[in-house]
């Protein structure tokens, strides 16, 4: 029998410490708490980090997504491409804008945007394609932009998991027209909540900086300080979507060790990897040949033939104190997405496949080898049947 652990190991937690603490106080105590020269310095910092032309600091990745899709003119009657595998973000906001999320599926792989399938689903009103590049790895980008250049469609991508990844060394963010990143809670790199969209087109990143705030043509902080003026116009009815001095100082401070957290989530994938394709019946994640993996997600798949169904598997590992998620329940499969969209269960198998057998295991750079095979020691008791 294995010990059971006293302290819960949660799938995904945030790797915090005094630095982050002091970044904020630091803030607190200057008394500008909103978005101001911290969201600036951040950008800034992004932007070297990235390498894309302009940085647009948002107060989530969805914000992000929304904001790219107004600055492509996505309106009534458009349809945009993505796929069902993934959160409620990347297809909420196309409805946002009134036009129709049309999804293609999986490859069974990597769980990414099926590239073969696109061209299918492209008609006169597609306006947009937006890629997610699941649990951290690359979509195959060169085919993507190819089909989008040849029916004039731009490509967003829903890089809320891949903060740091490369699609054939090339860094994420200056690949597509726009990309949208998330610093939530449990993502690779956190500011509590908070997003970024970057891009290289200026006119997209003016419009987005304008969004953020109301539609106003001037930033806050500039308003207030003493070179500001009070004068402002709103050029468009915007959004409450701008980041806060406070997100932006912890954010400064998480990209720097953003290098780190994400090899030492390569590390510990490698140490699972290697355990439970010993153990068999385990499907590990499938590494592309162009890509570069940063496992926000370590997503396995229980084969059929160990006889463990998913939701035993889930229960026994949280009796060992070790937390789970499934990512994600496709969104074809969703009330929404059914009564509103017409989508039904059976239209992108791969998907549903993958779906009923998926589970996530924990993930984080707060993990060290020891929880790791804590981890593998109890599946294998699982999966021996002896819990
Ligand atoms: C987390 C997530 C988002 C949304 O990020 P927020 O910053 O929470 O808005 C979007 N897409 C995917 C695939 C995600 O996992």
């Amino acid at each position: 029998m294995i010990d059971k652990r006293d302290d819960f190991l949660p799938v995904s937690k945030p790797l915090i410490n005094q630095i982050e603490i002091n970044a904020v106080s630091d803030v607190l105590k200057g008394g500008w708490l909103t978005m101001g020269p911290k969201c600036v310095l951040f950008e800034k910092k992004f932007i070297e980090y990235t390498g894309a032309k302009y940085a647009v600091s948002v107060n989530s990745c969805t914000s992000a997504i929304h904001l790219a899709l107004i600055c492509c003119d996505v309106g009534k009657n458009d349809e945009v491409i993505t796929t069902p595998f993934t959160f409620a973000s990347t297809g909420n906001t196309i409805v946002w804008q009134g036009a129709k999320p049309v999804f293609v599926d999986i490859d069974e792989k990597t769980f990414n945007i099926d590239v073969s399938q696109i061209e299918d689903k492209i008609t006169d009103d597609t306006k947009a394609i937006v890629p997610v590049h699941y649990g951290g790895q690359s979509c195959d980008m060169d085919k993507i932009i190819k089909v989008a250049k040849k029916y004039d469609l731009y490509v967003i991508e829903d890089a809320a998991h891949a903060i740091g990844a490369k699609y054939m060394n090339r860094n994420i963010g200056t690949i597509g027209d726009m990309t949208c990143f998330s610093f939530y809670a449990t993502k690779n790199m956190t500011t509590g909540e908070g997003g970024m969209l970057v891009t290289d087109n200026e006119d997209v990143a003016r419009k987005a900086q304008i969004l953020r705030l109301h539609g106003i043509d001037k930033d806050a902080w500039k308003r207030y300080s003493s070179d500001g003026s009070w004068r402002y116009d709103i050029k468009y009815a915007g959004f409450k979507y701008n980041m806060t001095d406070i997100q932006a100082a912890i954010g400064i401070e998480q990209l720097k060790k953003l290098d780190m957290f994400n090899q030492k989530r390569v590390d510990l994938a490698d140490q699972y990897n290697k355990r439970l394709s010993e153990l068999g019946g385990i499907i590990t994640p499938n590494r592309s040949s162009y890509s570069s993996h940063v496992y926000h997600l370590y997503p396995i798949r229980l084969d059929k033939s160990l006889g463990v169904t998913r939701d035993h598997f889930i229960t026994a590992l949280k009796s060992y104190n070790i937390g789970t998620s499934v990512h994600f329940i496709p969104l074809h499969l969703h009330s929404f997405y059914q009564k509103n969209h017409g989508y039904k269960v059976g239209d992108f198998p791969v998907s549903e496949k993958v779906f009923d057998s998926i589970v996530s295991l924990p993930m984080s750079p707060a993990m060290n080898r020891d929880d790791v095979d804590y981890v593998v020691d109890v599946i294998e008791s699982v999966i021996k049947g002896r819990i």
